[in-house]
């Protein structure tokens, strides 16, 4: 059952501790400021002092920021996001930094010199893609384990001068397990001594078999140097989220996931949230796993302020009282009191679990001793 205790009652309250101690003696029950005292207890007393009662569980968490499923009618396509995955120095950098090059338009503000974690690209077809600019599957792992499943489309990237390598089997497995499909980007085709042959037959072994191999996964010859297939890759990018019919409803309080945060030293806590579903706008409340905000500015992948950002968008969000952690997942509250509720009401569950897993451990250690 669910316990508070005096001093932290008194603290949310806005008590005096020795005031509560008092209230809970007349009542007939002697407790220290450490002691913890029961929820129909402390209702009582909250009562008393003239406060509301709010009891915030996690159902009533899952009732505010509940997902109302949209009807068929209210979802409108989205851009695709796509993680790129690979063997260090397969050249995944190469190639995030070269299509985000090849695809910003001289016109746009800060240029390619922003970096927030994220950025979108509308290729010569006219499709937008989000690509998470966060290669590397400890990412991608730590994100899934907290449940955030962010990503639409795997790139696999594989160097055409070394094949199949340890993390690109873990790549496979990880997109797998996800289930999210993958296109592999043979890369590396400038060199001599590059084999994309070797590259489809090692795929084979690990269950992976490429259009060229009469499968059903895209393969395209890239070079992140030459520029060479970029094309190419963006295509069947938008052709397999195509398939995926992608779509979410503009039309609702927002939904997102923290790709990457910080404290700033000028701006104070800063998350990069890639938008999920809804539009975030300026002036939003929300909560995002332990901390809550109101959205002051919202910055995108140009540097540019914007007053809001819509399904598959990444944008910077400043007004947090905290930083969140990437994975977290951000929603907009209709109420500040909610928000503050939610993220006390998280913060505390954290706090006890934390505290059962070191009981736990001091009792593994006094039997370790014994
Ligand atoms: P990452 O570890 O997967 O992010 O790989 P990087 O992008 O850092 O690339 C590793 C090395 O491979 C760097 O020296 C790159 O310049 C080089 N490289 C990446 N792509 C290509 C390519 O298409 N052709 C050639 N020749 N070299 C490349
Ligand atoms: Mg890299």
């Amino acid at each position: 059952p669910e316990a508070i205790t005096v001093a932290e009652l008194a603290n949310r309250m806005a008590e005096r501790v020795a005031d509560v101690v008092k209230a809970l003696m007349q009542s007939g029950i002697m407790a220290t400021q450490n002691q913890s005292i029961d929820a129909d207890t402390a209702e009582l007393i909250i009562e008393e002092f003239g406060h509301r009662v709010t009891r915030v569980s996690d159902a009533d968490v899952e009732d505010v920021i509940k997902t109302v499923d949209d009807k068929p009618e209210d979802l409108l396509p989205r851009p695709p996001v796509i993680t790129i995955m690979g063997h260090v120095d397969h050249g995944k950098t190469s190639l995030l930094d070269k299509i985000r090059e090849a695809n910003v338009t001289s016109g746009e503000a800060g240029g390619i010199t922003q970096h927030i974690g994220a950025y979108q690209v509308t290729t010569k077809g006219g499709d937008v893609l989000t690509f998470l600019d966060t290669p590397g599957h400890a990412a991608f792992t730590s994100m899934r384990s907290r449940g955030a499943q962010v990503t639409d489309i795997v790139v696999l990237v594989v160097a055409a001068d070394d094949a199949v390598m340890p993390q690109t089997v873990e790549a496979i497995s990880h997109a797998k397990a996800a289930g999210v499909p993958m296109i592999v980007a043979i890369n590396k085709v400038d060199k001599p001594e590059a084999n994309p042959t070797k590259v489809r037959t090692d795929l084979l072994q690990h269950e992976v078999i490429v259009e060229q191999m009469s499968g059903d996964v895209q393969d395209v010859e890239v070079s992140a140097h030459t520029g060479q297939g970029l094309d190419e890759l963006l295509e069947a990018i938008a052709l397999q989220a195509e398939v995926l019919e992608l779509n979410a409803n503009p039309n609702r309080a927002a939904e997102g996931a923290v790709i990457e945060a910080q404290l700033d030293v000028g701006r104070g806590p800063v998350a990069t949230v890639l938008v999920q579903n809804g539009t975030l706008k300026q002036g939003d409340i929300f909560v995002v796993g332990e901390q809550y905000g109101k959205v002051r500015a919202l910055i995108n992948d140009k540097g540019e302020r914007v007053k809001e950002a819509g399904p598959s968008v990444p944008v910077e969000v400043l007004g947090l009282n905290g930083t969140p952690e990437a994975g977290d997942v951000l929603n907009v509250t209709s109420t500040e009191a909610q928000a503050r509720e939610i993220a006390e009401y998280r913060e505390h569950a954290a706090k006890e679990k934390r505290a059962a897993a070191g009981a736990a451990t001091t009792l593994e250690q006094l039997m370790m001793k014994a």
